[in-house]
């Protein structure tokens, strides 16, 4: 009984060994209130990229849809939501900067796209398209996006009934045939990105990068992962490395290679990665994009993560790849003043068209 007594005034004296100066008062209401910005901030900084990611990655799809085979769509360069679509913390913030509610409303329309030459503005409200009635409240994208998705398979023109302003308006858009691997936004943090075979994902942490080419040169990469059936050859035993990832922020470089590698490293990955690079730089430059500086992008991950330079796992060491790029650029431009056409030497081989392509769309290839 005695040692309480010992061991109490320490356990008082620890508790009590905190801050000594006279700390300003905070409101429980002020935090509730700050916290309230910040999300505002954070969903702010989502949509920045989300539209970014966007009007990077529309030229490219639609660019390569030649390249793409079977895997193609028509795109209206449109984004729609409404408030149903959000949960979690973010949903209020969401909601309140984009003014959303019960019905599909237009958040993001791609710069020169068929919805933009259609006169489609961010902020309408869908009323009916094709005539057929648009559905709103819980559910309603999930049904909007099976009526649109109907419709892109064909092409035909989309004629849109829509309200801005108390208005009535109709857009008659023609969409545009583009490569079927939708870009995914996921918020993390992380730096990297990865093609499924179905789809390419970014992390948030990639679109850090002020400079755009590094951006471009990010999708190509990942949408020849796609085109190349990478994927489906069997890409997903020699899971991703944060070495693209670092690409472009250079942070957390070894940490994520670590991670993200550990799942295998093969020299089918690598050759996988080489190619992407090879013919990613080709899918930048059929978009328009100003490939001549793209190498560069490999010397500034060098800067930020000089471990790359010389080694690499998964992927090629960074001083191989800025000169592979440079290559394939010096390829390109030879190309060019040849008025030849801007496709990939021994493409068709490369992508072998022979192979069936299997449903793997869960597994992750950077
Ligand atoms: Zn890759």
């Amino acid at each position: 009984m005695r040692r309480w007594f010992v061991l109490l005034p320490l356990v008082l004296l620890t508790a009590c060994a905190g801050a000594v100066t006279k700390l300003p008062t905070v409101e429980t209401s002020a935090v509730y209130e700050e916290a309230k910005k910040q999300r505002a901030l954070v969903v702010k900084e989502y949509i920045n990229s989300f539209e970014r990611l966007q009007r990077l990655a529309y030229p490219i799809l639609l660019a390569n849809y030649e390249l793409c085979g079977e895997e193609v769509t028509y795109l209206t360069g449109m984004f729609t939501a409404n408030a149903d679509g959000f949960n979690g913390e973010m949903r209020e913030a969401m909601v309140k900067l984009r003014n959303l509610d019960e019905f599909i409303k237009v958040v993001y329309v791609v710069p020169n796209s068929p919805a933009a030459k259609a006169g489609v503005k961010a902020g309408d409200t869908l009323i009916t398209i094709n005539g057929n009635q648009i559905a709103y409240g819980e559910g309603a994208e999930e049904k909007f996006d099976r009526q649109i998705s109907k419709i892109q398979k064909t092409g035909e023109r989309i004629t849109l009934e829509l309200r801005r302003n108390d208005k009535a308006v109709t857009a008659a858009i023609t969409p545009a045939k583009a490569c079927n691997y939708p870009v995914y936004l996921d918020a993390s943090g992380v730096d990297n990105a990865y093609a499924t075979g179905t789809k390419i994902v970014f992390y948030q942490g990639l679109m850090r990068a002020d400079n755009d080419t590094a951006v471009a040169l990010t999708i190509g990469h990942e949408l020849a992962h796609n085109i190349m059936r990478h994927p489906q050859k069997g890409m997903q035993n020699a899971v991703a490395g944060g070495f693209l990832g670092a690409l472009v922020t250079g942070l957390t470089g070894v940490n994520v290679v670590n991670t993200f590698s550990n799942a295998g490293r093969s020299m089918n990955q690598r050759d996988f990665e080489s190619e992407a690079d090879y013919v990613g730089t080709y899918l930048m430059a059929r978009a328009g994009y100003d490939i001549s500086d793209a190498a560069d992008a490999w010397r500034a991950t060098g800067i930020r993560a000089p471990q790359q330079i010389s080694h690499g796992s998964s992927h090629p060491p960074g001083a191989e790849r800025f000169l592979a790029v440079e290559k394939a650029v010096a390829e390109i431009g030879v190309k060019r003043s040849k008025g030849q056409k801007l496709i990939p030497n021994d493409f068709h081989k490369l992508r072998d068209d022979e192979a069936e392509p299997t449903a793997n769309t869960d597994e992750v290839s950077n």
